[in-house]
């Protein structure tokens, strides 16, 4: 059984072909899939009765089950679902007095930067997503909407990192933004990275709007070295490099995250580092109090801290915001909520006495853990297979190959540009 939206326009279209179908199908039944998720094929009235029962036999729109649903009191609410394949992702579906209704979605499974303070990477990175389980997210979080509400932004900030997931992502996003798919605006898609050079700058070279958190969580290379350990084979000024170039070919500004975590990186010296860094850059810095993860040697900075943060940051010209905490009490932050799952706590405790401490030394698990997934990557055709492989190529800098973006662009190709193509 296939997920349908793992399938490229062109794909989708060469399926009811091969059913005697003609092509405006594709248009049909996927704007029944973007518009009523839970609406099963059997129901989908304006398709022929027979076709809607191969539709059921070859398809599936949620691959995932809904395993845990938390709502917090602000409106929050946080989904674990399992994949088929047994594994466990989060979303979040945040929403603000101002009408916003947001998603934050996972590219991962796990992830393999290691940051020491994030619940996501603890046991490294299992495997990418698919553009399917991607988008299901959410269309599962769709679901949870009232009638009179819309989603409106995009969060790329659940577990995992997504740019090391980038072309699959990217399937996900084109979906998300068409106006023949979700229809949500390029610009109110935030995607958060670690930073990795060579993917901001394909990125950047695509030109799609949208809008590039990085997360620097400190000023100097000495102490992103033990935050991130990615960092140990980047380097800060290679990020800020690419950011720029980001900033300069879209005009989008760039954010950069940091995370307060108490007497680590929160006294007034690392916001003057940090002012100095970013000096004449037209930057915002996203200040992110630190919420707790059990079984993790972190806290929360004070608040007069996280306030002269801002204050030093503030008189230096840089603009600074801080995040406001939602849905704290629902375990929203980053693979929180995956970690307390009985069936992950289990399998984490035993991967842990496996783990030789060569290996617990080597935080940074990019590469080897997913390559193994590479061979069944995507819906297991050849192109999504390649993608995988030249993705997790062992190395966190990610090489983004024109195979894997001429997928992404394939992926929702309308039904007017395919016929337009057609009478040339
Ligand atoms: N891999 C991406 C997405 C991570 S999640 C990245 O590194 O940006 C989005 C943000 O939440 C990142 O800045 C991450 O460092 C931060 N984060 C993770 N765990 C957190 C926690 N417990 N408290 C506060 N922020 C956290």
């Amino acid at each position: 059984m296939e997920h349908i939206l793992d399938y490229s326009w062109r794909q989708l279209r060469d399926w009811f072909i091969s059913k005697g179908q003609p092509g405006y199908r594709v248009a049909q039944v996927l704007r029944w899939v973007y518009d009523s998720p839970k609406v099963p094929f059997d129901e989908m009235t304006d398709v022929p009765k027979v076709v809607r029962k191969d539709l059921r036999k070859a398809f599936k729109v949620f691959t995932m089950q809904v395993v845990s649903h938390r709502k917090a009191s602000d409106g929050t609410e946080k989904l674990l679902l399992r994949t088929h394949d047994g594994e466990y992702v989060e979303c979040v579906l945040l929403r603000d007095d101002k009408g916003n209704r947001t998603v934050c979605i996972s590219t991962q499974v796990g992830c393999g930067m290691g940051c020491v303070f994030c619940a996501s990477g603890l046991d490294g990175v299992v495997r990418n997503l698919t553009s399917g389980e991607i988008l299901e997210q959410i269309l599962h979080l769709k679901c949870l909407l009232e009638p009179e509400e819309r989603l409106s932004h995009i969060v790329v900030m659940g577990m995992g990192e997504p740019l090391a997931n980038l072309g699959r992502l990217l399937g996900a996003l084109y979906r998300a933004t068409h106006k023949d798919g979700l229809g949500i605006s390029a610009r109110h898609v935030t995607i958060s990275t670690v930073g990795l050079p060579h993917a901001i700058r394909r990125l950047a070279e695509l030109d799609l709007q949208y809008h590039l958190a990085v997360s620097l969580h400190a000023p100097n290379d000495e102490l992103r070295n033990k935050l991130v350990p990615a960092n140990r084979r980047i380097g800060i000024q290679a990020i800020l490099s690419a950011a720029d170039e980001y900033f300069a070919k879209t005009g989008r500004r760039v954010t950069y995250e940091y995370v307060l975590l108490r007497e680590i990186n929160d006294r007034p010296q690392h916001a003057q580092e940090l002012a100095q860094l970013l000096k004449g850059r037209n930057a915002l810095v996203n200040l992110i109090p630190y919420n707790p993860i059990q079984g993790l040697p972190y806290e929360p900075p004070e608040r007069r801290d996280v306030a002269r943060f801002v204050d030093v940051l503030t008189r230096a010209g840089i603009q600074v915001t801080v995040r406001y905490r939602k849905g704290a009490e629902i375990e929203a932050a980053c693979g929180q909520l995956r970690r307390l799952h009985p069936e992950i706590a289990s399998k984490s405790k035993k991967k842990k006495k496996k783990k030789s401490k060569a290996a617990d030394e080597n935080a940074v698990q990019t590469g080897e853990t997913v390559s193994v997934v590479s061979g069944e990557g995507g819906n297991g055709k050849p192109e999504a297979a390649l993608t995988a492989s030249v993705v997790m190529s062992g190395d966190p800098t990610v090489v983004v190959t024109d195979v894997e973006i001429m997928n992404f662009e394939e992926i929702a190709e309308p039904e007017t540009s395919e016929s337009k193509r057609d009478s040339e």
